[in-house]
């Protein structure tokens, strides 16, 4: 598995497409456990990501991604922006001068991203966020041979997964055991994140 940096930004102009298209259902999720925005704030960020990107081509992955996250960091309210951009701008650190990334890379850019999302969220895995997705994403890009259709059922069943899980941060906690029973909506943007990524990888 070898990702230029053409495919890369494939990969985020595929997941824009994706925010878009799911704009509303992301939104609906929030309604449930939140305040209703999280389609919005993802489909206005990666709007703005890929009018940023589109048509410029980029050396190496890692500028191309300090791109994407300080966009996300600047444009998108809420918490999940500075979350995701935290994310990106931690893997792009780990991706400085590549102009390929092999599988080894995505499991080291994966496991910058998530420390970052840590502390900065102060979340854990099992809190009910994003990270019940990134977590077991980054187990399998690091354990198993990278396959499309092994990566997306891993992302769908970590993503089914959270709605069982009682919220412990975010504004979902404030709705305690009432969380459980609902998806959290930042792991269903992440799944769509990493239901793009399965789409740039060949086999
Ligand atoms: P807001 O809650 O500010 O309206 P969004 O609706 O865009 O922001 O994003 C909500 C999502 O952000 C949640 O579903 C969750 O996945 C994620 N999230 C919220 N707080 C945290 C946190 N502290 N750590 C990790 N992820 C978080
Ligand atoms: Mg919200
Ligand atoms: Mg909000």
């Amino acid at each position: 598995m070898q990702l230029t940096v053409e495919a890369l930004q494939r990969w985020i102009i595929n997941t824009n497409e994706k925010m878009q298209e799911n704009k509303g259902y992301l939104s609906e999720l929030d309604q449930a456990i939140g305040d209703g925005d999280h389609g919005h704030n993802m489909a206005r960020g990666f709007q703005e990501v890929v009018n940023k990107i589109e048509g410029n081509s980029f050396e190496e992955a890692g500028s191309l991604f300090k791109q994407v996250a300080m966009t996300l960091i600047s444009k998108v309210g809420g918490a999940a922006g500075p979350l995701y951009g935290t994310a990106f701008l931690k893997a792009s650190d780990e991706w400085k001068e590549k102009t390929t990334i092999d599988q080894e890379a995505l499991g080291k850019g994966m496991e910058a991203a998530i420390a970052g999302i840590k502390t900065r969220g102060k979340a854990q895995e099992g809190d009910k966020t994003m990270l019940d997705v990134w977590g077991p994403i980054h187990a399998y890009v690091t354990t198993q041979p990278l396959q499309r259709e092994k990566l997306k059922k891993t992302a769908k069943e970590a993503m089914e997964k959270t709605k069982e899980m009682t919220a412990k941060k975010g504004r979902a906690a404030y709705f305690g055991e009432r969380s459980a029973e609902h998806v959290d909506p930042g792991a269903y943007s992440s799944y769509l994140v990493f239901e793009a990524l399965a789409e740039s990888i060949t086999n």
